[in-house]
């Protein structure tokens, strides 16, 4: 073990992983976010297994990952704004939508003339791309339109036998994809909550950003911010007070914090209300109960505030009652 203090993973797996990508073969990564389902950002056909593998539509653009800027200026232009974005959320749970450089191929992005860029900041996939020396290309690592994976079981349960490989990192920190920010418009847009808040964001660029584009407005832009994603098979409902479920109502039932007497059919996302805890327990929770909620699911509305906006995003996605 001794030289890998970060990284859980015995390195020969990192460098397995590492060659799969190198050899256009696709597999599941740990992010800080959600897990991530990686290929070569720059070879197309790796890239179209991610979409077959998924099932995900070729209209919808993917991240694409780099593990240090001189990859990241190698993908895009950045602006002088943009590069004081990245110096300040990078590595980290931020993207950034630029005008793309023609090393990334047309399939990443949709055939937009834009792309979306991260720098992770989980150990293992900041290895794994400094071990290929290419940007990934990596959507979540989940069926199209289902809950995406916060653990590697929830990939091997899903996708494993259409991968090459899963690279274990843990739970994810977060919990929630990365916040995305269009920077090739005037003002910058916010095109999906995260965990870097708005204000966060503002604070650093000195002015204001759009935080509430139109929906019609950011669709071309943001093609996969499809208003139903993310949707368990139950029946979910959302609520803001108790009194709102039906008294008739059997199913179980997901509170914001731990309830003083919890019964037997109420869960919860945190403790004691922290909005973190709610981001990072709310995929898992809900897939584990998917498994039996015959009845339906109501899951309690956080506050639209900081990462809150995140959560209550994709509640608001995953409902479909
Ligand atoms: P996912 O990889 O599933 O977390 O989703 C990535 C999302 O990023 C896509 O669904 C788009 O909404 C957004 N995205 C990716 N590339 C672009 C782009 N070039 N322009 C605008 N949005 C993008
Ligand atoms: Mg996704």
């Amino acid at each position: 073990m001794g030289k890998s203090h970060n990284i859980s993973q015995p390195p020969q797996e990192l460098l397995e992983a590492a060659d799969f990508i190198l050899r256009g073969g696709i597999g599941a990564v740990p992010t800080e976010t959600v897990y991530g389902l990686a290929a070569n950002a720059l070879n197309p056909s790796a890239v179209r297994r991610i979409f077959e593998a998924k099932g995900r539509p070729f209209i919808d653009p993917l991240i694409v990952h780099v593990s240090d800027m001189e990859m990241a200026r190698a993908a895009a232009h950045f602006t002088p704004e943009a590069l004081k974005l990245a110096e300040h959320f990078w590595p980290g749970p931020f993207t950034l939508v630029l005008k793309r450089k023609d090393a990334i191929p047309d399939i990443v992005s949709a055939g937009l003339d834009t792309v979306a860029l991260r720098m992770p900041s989980h150990p293992m996939t900041r290895a794994l791309i400094n071990a290929c020396s290419v940007p990934i290309a990596a959507p979540s690592a989940n069926p199209f339109g289902y809950i995406s994976p916060t653990l590697a079981e929830h990939v091997r349960e899903q996708l494993g036998n259409k991968i090459d490989f899963i690279l274990d990192g843990g739970p994810c920190k977060c919990g929630v994809e990365s916040t995305i920010l269009m920077a090739t418009c005037e003002p910058m847009k916010l095109l999906r909550a995260g965990p870097i808040a708005p204000a966060e964001i503002e604070r650093v660029l000195g002015r204001p950003i759009d935080k509430n584009p139109k929906k019609n407005e950011a669709h071309p832009e943001a093609p996969g911010m499809l208003k139903s994603h993310y949707s368990p098979r139950s029946k979910l409902s959302l609520f803001d007070l108790p009194e709102e479920i039906p008294e008739a109502f059997k199913g179980e039932i997901i509170f914001l914090k731990r309830p003083e007497h919890p019964r037997k059919n109420e869960y919860w996302l945190s403790e004691s209300g922290d909005e973190a805890e709610m981001a990072h327990n709310l995929f898992a929770l809900l897939r584990s109960l998917d498994k039996f909620a015959k009845n339906g699911i109501y899951c309690q509305r956080p506050r639209a505030d900081g990462i809150g906006l995140a959560v209550l995003d994709r509640l608001t996605r995953a409902k479909n009652s």
